[in-house]
């Protein structure tokens, strides 16, 4: 037999065969490290008795003192309840149970003193619990503290795997003999560090917590443990890549940068593109690939920013490529860029899918001689056929859409990959940035351009509807656009397409003799294109449509964007759809439509969008309210992010730490990184000057076996689950 914890889960005193298969069918948990690691999701106090007069209605789970005085079974066959009239001795509730009735009611007697446990539930106007844990009075016993609550399915309580049961098992094996042994997954030079305590004190702080203290600390290393390995395998992966992959060397700033910065350009730049640009191309001539993400909200001049790049390219003798997710916006791109390039003498070409054979055969040509400078395009540029003659730079919008397969492909294109520059609107805080796009450098423009009249955001009901008609009516008397928003969120769902469809029904019947536009996602491309097209150049002024207008599209003269049932959508994405209004000079607003009756939280969050307009604490705080999982782009990220414990929303300081000690320890151990190792220093590691650990560096200069310790841990986190060669 094996170690300890690699035990499984069936010789555990009380689980058996059958246990053992419902624990790993529900809860993932085959060996005793699993259910070590199964934490309770919260604690409740179990110290304190309540009395049914203090309940209100957001309590989590209580525990009552009192006694049975009636039990009442109602119903026959699926609808048979048991009702049981439990007084604290001063009001009555009731507790309810809606299966193993005759056997509970053998157990269950009146006039016994009991605790009740559970969550309260208005009912009737009165007080209900339902299921709720029994047992006797001992008031010999002292009020236990905290206890720890697990999280459990339907399907285990049903098969008798109760809270109690975990509880047990739980207890057994940090009583077991040799609980002892159980190995430390942590080095020995990071736990004394942060003076984290043991692992197996761990265990027992985090499942029968003695005081909040020591749970504290628990979760803390467990958090701490969670994230670092998960910083060090994004580091490690990281890393080897820089060592494989040289990039082409940019070292001239020429005659098109200058020439168009001095004499062309629009606008002044703003301070945050100036310093963008800086780190862009401070990048490219350091002799790797440049991998960066480019954060900046909607509006913020993302797209000047990528020309100046490949403006950089071009003066060194390369070619650049755009790649947008949809082909409205890769026209716009293509008609913004061209006009500037224009300027200057480059030659642009766009590529779609839609581009005819004889011009594609041309464009084809010309890219492959490398008269075409830079090439805006959908997927179609990652297509066989494309070859560029010395591909540079790499530009894509909006990377969500792409994925990390798709940045891999294009890198492919050539045999020294080009510079990679991934722009993207949808903000995320810093610290799920560098771990979720842990491969990636991040830009961020934290400004925009002056000028811009901030939006105004209003959340109406359907009983305001009148009001904001005037609104729109208004609004297009002076001239402007407007946009309605519906959801459809697959765009297959029969019932969201006939919202929409009466939507635009009753759009029409309001706004008679007004042109309307029409798109969503299941028309043909070229009527798509047509209805934008219509829009774009004004001929028509209102224009329905579902969130395929969400990316990129640009009419300055739309002043008013409308979304209806604006509870159904994420807050990045109502934040992306209201920067489609707010791009011109004139004064914006975005009206978020929701039901007359939303949910509290609901409302709160649509509260978020009224009050700020900043997309960083927008999605920040998307991120407490939904967590990463849900977040746009992190699935997309290639790092499959399972924590158990973590939580990369609010504990941001744990990440950083976990960053700078797994940067610290990868600089001083070399070898564990794998490949060759690493020798030029600080240069290639990113984000190194937030390091504040690293101090004296032979402090991370681990043991044998903490180098033991750190492999065996990233194996059994990592290399089994992981498919690096995806990246790589
Ligand atoms: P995004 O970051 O959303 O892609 P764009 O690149 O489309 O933003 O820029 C939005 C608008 O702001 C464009 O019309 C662009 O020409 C303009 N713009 C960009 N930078 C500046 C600047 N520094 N000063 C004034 N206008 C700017
Ligand atoms: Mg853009």
């Amino acid at each position: 037999m094996g170690r300890f914890e690699e035990t499984e889960i069936k010789y555990l005193k009380g689980i058996g065969e059958a246990r053992a298969k419902l624990l790993a069918s529900e809860l993932e948990i085959s060996s005793f490290k699993d259910l070590l690691d199964y934490y309770p999701f919260r604690y409740v106090d179990r110290s304190k008795f309540y009395q049914i007069s203090e309940l209100t209605g957001e309590m989590p789970l209580v525990q009552i003192r009192g006694h049975f005085v009636n039990f009442i079974i109602e119903g026959e066959g699926k609808s048979k309840r048991m009702r049981g009239i439990f007084t604290d001795g001063h009001r009555m509730m009731e507790a309810i149970w809606f299966a193993g009735i005759s056997k509970l009611r053998e157990i269950y007697r009146c006039g016994t003193e009991y605790v009740m446990f559970g969550k309260p539930t208005v009912y009737n106007g009165g007080w209900q619990m339902a299921h709720p844990e029994l047992e006797a009075y001992d008031p010999t016993r002292p009020p236990t503290g905290l206890q720890g609550i697990y999280s459990l399915t339907e399907a285990l309580r049903r098969r008798g795997i109760t809270q109690r049961v975990i509880q047990t098992a739980v207890r057994n094996l940090l009583s077991h003999q040799n609980f002892a042994t159980i190995a430390e997954t942590l080095p020995q030079a990071v736990t004394a560090h942060y003076r984290f305590p043991s692992l197996s004190e761990t265990y027992k702080a985090l499942h029968f917590p003695e005081e909040t203290q020591l749970l504290q600390r628990a979760r803390q290393r467990m958090k701490f443990e969670e994230l670092f390995y998960l910083e060090l395998q994004i580091l490690r992966y990281s890393q080897r890549r820089n060592h494989q992959l040289k990039g082409h060397i940019f070292s001239r700033i020429g005659d098109y940068f200058n020439h168009y910065y001095s004499e062309c350009i629009p606008f002044e730049l703003t301070g945050a593109q100036k310093r963008v640009l800086k780190e862009i191309r401070a990048d490219m001539r350091t002799g790797r690939q440049m991998n960066r993400l480019l954060q900046g909200d909607v509006g913020s001049g993302k797209t000047m920013v990528a020309f100046m790049s490949m403006l950089m390219s071009a003066d060194n003798g390369f070619q650049s490529c755009l790649m947008a997710p949809t082909e409205i916006l890769a026209g716009q791109h293509y008609a913004t860029i061209s006009s500037w390039a224009e300027k200057i003498g480059l030659r642009t070409a766009l590529l779609t899918g839609s581009t005819r054979a004889k011009a594609r055969r041309e464009i084809l040509a010309a890219l492959a001689s490398g008269e075409i400078h830079i090439i805006v395009g959908t997927h179609a540029l990652l297509e066989e056929r494309v070859e560029f003659k010395t591909l540079g730079l790499a530009v894509i919008d909006e990377q969500h859409r792409f994925g990390v397969a798709q940045r891999a492909r294009m890198w492919g294109k050539g045999s020294v990959p080009p510079h990679v520059l991934v722009m993207t609107a949808t903000p995320i805080p810093r610290t799920l940035a560098m771990t979720v796009y842990g491969d990636l450098d991040v830009s961020v423009i934290d400004e925009l351009p002056p000028g811009r009249k901030p939006i105004e955001t209003w959340l109406r009901t359907d009983a305001n509807r009148a009001e904001v008609n005037r609104h729109i009516w208004r609004q297009l008397q002076e001239g402007r656009q407007i946009y309605i928003v519906y959801p459809l969120i697959h765009e297959n769902e029969k019932l969201d397409l006939r919202s929409l469809e009466d939507g635009l029904q009753r759009v029409r019947d309001t706004f008679k003799d007004v042109e309307v536009s029409f798109v969503h996602g299941q028309m043909k491309p070229s009527e798509k294109e047509y209805q934008m097209q219509k829009f774009v150049e004004g001929r028509s002024r209102i224009m329905v449509a579902t969130t395929v207008i969400e990316v990129g599209v640009n009419v300055p003269n739309a002043t008013v964007m409308v979304i209806e049932n604006a509870e159904r959508f994420g807050l990045s994405q109502l934040h992306q759809l209201r920067g489609r209004v707010g791009r011109g000079a004139d004064r914006s607003w975005c009206i978020l439509m929701s039901k007359d009756k939303i949910a509290a939280i609901t409302r709160k969050r649509l509260n978020i969008m009224t009050s700020t307009t900043d997309g960083f604490l927008v999605s920040e705080a998307d991120l407490q309210l939904r967590g990463p999982g849900d977040m746009e782009g992190t699935q997309q990220s290639g790092i499959a992010f399972n924590l158990k414990i973590a939580n990369l929303a609010t504990d941001g300081q744990i990440v950083q730490a976990a960053r700078n000690v797994a940067e610290a320890i990868l600089a001083a151990n070399p070898q564990i990184c794998g490949a060759q190792g690493e020798k030029d220093g600080g240069g290639v590691m990113p984000d190194s000057g937030l390091l504040d650990v690293a101090g004296d560096s032979t402090q991370w200069r681990l043991s044998d076996s903490d180098i033991h310790i750190l492999a065996a841990e990233l194996h059994r986190r990592f290399d089994h689950k992981l498919d690096w060669s995806l990246i790589s």
